[in-house]
């Protein structure tokens, strides 16, 4: 479905705009009603709405009472959505398509930190290749090569070598691989380190910290094979201490929170800081910004928010941050990505997914969220997508979260799907170190 509309305890449900979009590619009547039934447990699932398309979105709130609307991805954030629905009205959360330029364009989120001295990685932008290569020689490899525009997550080379760096330079520059999101590139200083997630919500003017979370990018254990769109996190990240927090909050997010209202673009929305903290400082730096919750680092977050997760977001929408406190589970939780054989290359749709019940039954506090799922006509669970379960357990340790989270993950029938059993591996490091 393009949306979700929860079931809450406030008269008004909020809107999710975005949530489990794949499931519209399930177009048959009957399979929608199944997913409907699936669904039904925490949310409705509304299959035919193009959230595209503003006035469509508008005329639905409208006719369904909806009392808030949380934006998800980044492409109708950067589009202008929340725009629209603010113009008319209806408490969104997320940030205006001004805003969102700090995830949609990194030479505006690099520009901004230069202005109001947020820490990251030295860069210069280029629109010519020739000029790009010169500075490349003069800095030397490594050096990491950026599509200035959304590229969804693939518009970034660390190069090793030179000759790395300048084939990532004409690509986006001279052959024009990402459009009109390489017409730009960053080259930027390779920072050394270890990278840990931070979120923020923000008002506009306030913001409330939430928690840190690492994630696993690439596709293999051991941190190996291509890059996929994460296949598991956990969170808090044990990097992240309380100091560490404070300086993160002190040094990057208030900064980036005053720098834009002075510029005129008041950030409303979650604020997603991918970090690096530097092995020889110790400190963190500004990797990027993502002005949304990430998936799966949204699981593992909202595994340990107990609090009314929808009145803070419609405080943030009215502004009122400042009065929120938040309560966490004391717990950490984890996700492992289950993903159909052959992710991120080409991959079969269609297997069947067996014992999902089991597996939420196989240790306390597991919970499985679906991505790309969906049901058959004879009523199978079938994937339907690369990254298809979200399996999350908490524990009180990251040995218990991860022990139930696996428990789970051996319950689920899945002959065509896979996973990394390694998930987590660098917070139990920290634990022996
Ligand atoms: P995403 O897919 O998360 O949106 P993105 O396309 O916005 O990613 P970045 O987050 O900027 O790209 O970079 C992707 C990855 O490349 C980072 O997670 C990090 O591992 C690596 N990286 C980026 N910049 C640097 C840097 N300056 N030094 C070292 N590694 C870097």
């Amino acid at each position: 479905c393009s949306s979700v509309t929860m079931r809450h305890a406030t008269s008004h449900c909020p809107l999710i705009v975005g949530a489990s979009a794949r499931w519209r590619s399930n177009s048959k009547a009957s399979s929608t009603k199944w997913a409907l039934l699936l669904l039904s447990r925490d949310a409705t699932c509304i299959s035919d709405l193009d959230i595209s398309s503003s006035a469509d979105v508008i005329s639905f709130c409208r006719k369904r009472g909806v009392g808030m609307v949380v934006v998800g991805p980044e492409a109708p954030l950067v589009a202008g959505l929340v725009n629209d629905l603010v113009k008319v009205g209806i408490p969104t959360f997320g940030p205006s398509s001004e805003a969102a330029a700090l995830e949609g364009s990194k030479d505006f989120m690099k520009k901004l930190c230069d202005k109001y001295n947020i820490p990251t990685a030295k860069y210069r932008t280029f629109m010519d290749a020739v000029e790009a290569k010169q500075y490349v020689k003069h800095e030397g490899a490594p050096i990491v090569v950026k599509a200035d525009g959304l590229a969804a997550g693939k518009g970034v080379v660390v190069a090793m070598t030179l000759d790395e760096a300048f084939e990532a330079i004409d690509s986006m520059l001279v052959d024009g691989s990402f459009g009109f999101a390489g017409s730009r590139v960053i080259i930027e200083e390779f920072l050394e380190g270890e990278e840990a997630s931070f979120f923020a919500l923000v008002d506009g003017e306030n913001a409330l910290p939430l928690e840190s979370a690492q994630d696993h990018k690439r596709v293999g254990d051991g941190d190996v094979g291509p890059n996929t769109g994460s296949m598991g996190a956990y969170s808090p990240a044990p990097i992240v201490t309380d100091e560490l927090k404070r300086i993160v909050m002190e040094s990057i997010i208030i900064p980036t929170v005053k720098g834009m209202a002075a510029e005129g673009c008041k950030f409303v929305g979650l604020l997603y800081a991918g970090l690096m903290i530097e092995k020889k400082s110790g400190l963190p730096k500004l990797i990027e910004y993502n002005v949304r919750f990430g998936d799966p680092e949204c699981q593992v977050l909202m595994m340990q928010l107990e609090s009314d997760l929808a009145q803070v977001l419609l405080s943030a929408c009215w502004g009122g941050l400042g009065n929120v406190s938040l309560t966490w589970s004391p717990e950490m939780a984890m996700v492992v990505v289950m993903a159909s054989k052959g992710y991120p290359g080409s991959y079969k749709k269609g297997t069947v997914i067996k014992n999902l019940d089991r597996a939420e039954q196989a240790s306390p506090s597991v919970k499985i969220f679906h991505a790309g799922t969906a049901l058959d006509e004879d009523g199978n669970l079938v994937a339907v997508g690369g990254r298809v379960l979200g399996v999350t357990a908490k524990g009180k340790d990251i040995e218990e979260a991860r022990a139930r989270t696996y428990n789970a993950v051996d319950a689920v029938d899945w002959p065509e799907g896979f996973f990394r059993c390694d998930i987590g591996w660098r917070a139990l490091r920290h634990k022996q170190v």
